[in-house]
């Protein structure tokens, strides 16, 4: 079974990553977590729930959902909450980036962490708040839909 090797060595990987955030380590668990190594990056739970479900077969929306918010309390998946989408997942790299949202085709594409003299990372709160994280979400056109506006 040759055809099996490219599916079993991210999925060894999927169990140490499990293992290491001390996790119970299951197939779902697994499934999910190779399905969003294996994407580029915010990929919504049916997505997710697809793509998983060709490696564990039958797997409900609820159960990704579980498996999901597991992985991200974890550490090891990141949830990003727009408004007017779905949630959507990426892996968890810790470099607290942003992200860029096309009001055209709701294409998100990662932005880097804002660096520099941005007042409005500052909140302007009382010390008795503890912030403990800033989300930022710019919004605009993406290449492709500024291309469709300016040719209609
Ligand atoms: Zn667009
Ligand atoms: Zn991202």
């Amino acid at each position: 079974m040759t055809t099996a090797t490219t599916v079993d060595e991210p999925m060894a990987l999927a169990a140490a990553q499990l293992r290491t955030a001390r996790m119970r380590v299951t197939a779902p668990r697994m499934a999910v977590l190779v399905a969003v190594s294996d994407s580029s990056g915010h990929l919504d739970a049916d997505t997710l729930r697809e793509r998983a479900q060709r490696v564990t077969g039958h797997l409900s929306l609820q159960a990704t959902y579980n498996v999901l918010h597991a992985l991200t309390d974890a550490g090891l998946v990141r949830c990003t909450q727009i408004p007017g989408h779905p949630a959507r997942y990426e892996t968890e790299r810790h470099d607290n980036h942003h992200h860029f949202v096309c009001r055209g085709c709701g294409a998100i594409r990662d932005v880097e962490c804002t660096v520099g003299t941005a007042p409005c990372m500052e909140p302007q709160l009382p010390e008795e708040y503890d912030t403990q994280e800033a989300v930022v979400t710019f919004w605009g056109l993406c290449p492709d839909c500024r291309a469709a506006t300016s040719e209609s």
